[in-house]
């Protein structure tokens, strides 16, 4: 039915119920890694079991961001129950968690998702090492790119007109319908479900999010974020398919509420990258007016996006200067000693208090909401490049408060996105100019001609002010 997994270690699958371990997919339908794992389980009549493990951590999300990703479990694990398929959350080390479990249960395979991050790759590895050791096969599968992202090219590519063909080409094979996640026809005994976990996949997520309640995120605010869950991706795509696809290419003004905002849904896999692009495609087909801007959409949520996993994966430097081109590298040493006409202090930046009313509002958008529009995030990006004292503290401060507080961060389009505003990455030499060097800039005037930045002003003053 479908070829993409990769074998993550060298056991064979023994007879016993499978386990898939939820990571980066946290959604039952239209997820390739659980389709896998179903399958595998139908074919040897065997149950099928769910395991999520639950950090205290993650690169510096905010309890918002915990709370948005639980009530999206919460509805997968509902989902997940309506189809006879048990879960179960386990807090603390995914490998240690995964292999009791397997043992109690006497699984004969575990299946995961994919993700190119250092963090999750390193726990993945560990499980194939330990699993190895107890005779257990670990199987990978990437359900969040639409081409498998070690498929897609087998190498780190340059830019995006070096991915482009490579996708263009491969596109027609992989993008095809989904097959309908199955009832399953098998139970995991109450008794083995109760030793592996007393209490409920739903329960111990419904416990962590009353303890989040309490919590208060490090500056003390709390973010306004969007509804969670598959169903409140489902709804976002179907309003964006309706309402803006077909004014996406004005998608730089940030007056206009015309870009789908899935990032959310798309970075915690509520929503499968697939089923979007499946969605925008009929759209187009049926209206020939929506083709222009659903090929633009389709550029960003699969050129861009595979692009930006294909860094993270095939550049172990994805989140600092060495991973920068040797060009950029060369021309931000060169001006490394500029004198920069502004300078700040953390708190100053992280509270919008610089001289700049235009990068203030998005940086109070983004505090507040945990979203920014897309070209401010560029904009954002470049003038921490101009203030901060080098361009290794403008990249690791650009990644902290991004990771800390977008909605949608702590994702390879995040590290990406900083790396090409910084670092020139998929990127080419520009003019030459004081601080940046070669590296493109984006400025105060430049925004002036592209959008009403008066207007933007007013109108997040105007949310502020409730
Ligand atoms: C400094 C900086 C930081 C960024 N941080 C993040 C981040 O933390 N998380 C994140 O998902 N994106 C990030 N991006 C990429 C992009 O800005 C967002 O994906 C986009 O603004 C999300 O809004 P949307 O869902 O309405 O996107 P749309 O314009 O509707 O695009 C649809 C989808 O395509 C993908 N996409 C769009 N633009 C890009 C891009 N440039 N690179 C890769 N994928 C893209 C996203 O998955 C997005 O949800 C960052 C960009 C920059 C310049």
């Amino acid at each position: 039915m479908f070829n993409r997994n990769r074998h993550l270690n060298n056991c064979p699958v023994h007879p016993g119920p499978v386990l898939y371990w939820m990571n980066r997919d946290q959604r039952a339908a239209d997820n390739w890694a659980l389709l896998t794992a179903q399958q595998e389980a139908i074919h040897s009549g065997q149950p099928l079991l769910v395991v999520f493990c639950l950090q205290e951590a993650f690169l510096g999300a905010r309890p918002e961001h915990f709370s948005f990703m639980l009530e999206g479990l919460l509805e997968t694990a509902r989902t997940l129950s309506d189809l006879n398929i048990s879960f179960i959350v386990r807090r603390g080390h995914p490998s240690c968690e995964l292999l009791a479990v397997a043992e109690k249960v006497h699984a004969g395979l575990i299946v995961t998702d994919f993700s190119p991050l250092r963090l999750p790759r390193q726990w993945r590895k560990e499980l194939a090492v330990a699993a190895q050791e107890a005779g257990l096969a670990v199987w990978e599968t990437d359900a969040h790119n639409i081409i498998p992202c070690w498929l897609v090219s087998d190498k780190l590519e340059f830019a995006a007109r070096t991915i482009r063909p490579k996708i263009q080409r491969q596109l027609p094979a992989w993008l095809t319908d989904l097959p309908v996640l199955a009832r399953h026809p098998i139970n995991l005994s109450q008794e083995l479900l109760h030793d592996v976990s007393a209490q409920t996949g739903r329960s111990v997520i419904q416990q962590a999010l009353a303890d989040l309640e309490h919590q208060t995120a490090p500056d003390g605010r709390r973010q306004m974020l969007p509804p969670s869950g598959p169903a409140a991706a489902k709804l976002r795509l179907s309003h964006f398919i309706a309402d803006s696809l077909k004014d996406f290419d004005r998608r730089n003004d940030p007056n206009l509420p015309v870009s789908s905002r899935l990032s959310p849904y798309l970075h915690f896999g509520q929503v499968s990258a697939q089923r979007v692009a499946l969605s925008v495609h009929a759209a187009a087909q049926t209206n020939p007016e929506l083709a222009p801007p659903a090929a633009s959409f389709l550029e960003e949520l699969i050129v861009r996006r595979e692009l930006a996993d294909n860094y993270c994966f095939y550049h172990p430097d994805y989140d600092n200067w060495q991973g920068f081109p040797a060009w950029a590298r060369q021309t931000l040493e060169r001006h490394r000693t500029d004198p920069r006409t502004y300078r700040y202090r953390d708190e100053q930046l992280e509270n919008g208090q610089t001289h700049d009313p235009l990068w203030n509002t998005a940086q109070l958008e983004l505090r507040d909401t945990g979203q920014m529009p897309g070209y401010l995030r560029m904009y954002w990006a470049k003038k921490l490049l101009e203030w901060c004292a080098t361009p290794e503290q403008a990249q690791q401060f650009a990644i902290a408060l991004n990771d800390g507080l977008a909605i949608d961060g702590r994702d390879p389009n995040g590290y990406v996105g900083i790396a090409w505003s910084i670092g020139g990455v998929h990127d080419r030499p520009w003019g030459e100019r004081p601080v940046f060097g070669t590296i493109r800039t984006l400025t105060y005037d430049g925004c002036r001609r592209k959008f009403s930045v008066d207007a933007y002003i007013r109108k997040e003053s105007d949310r502020r002010d409730g």
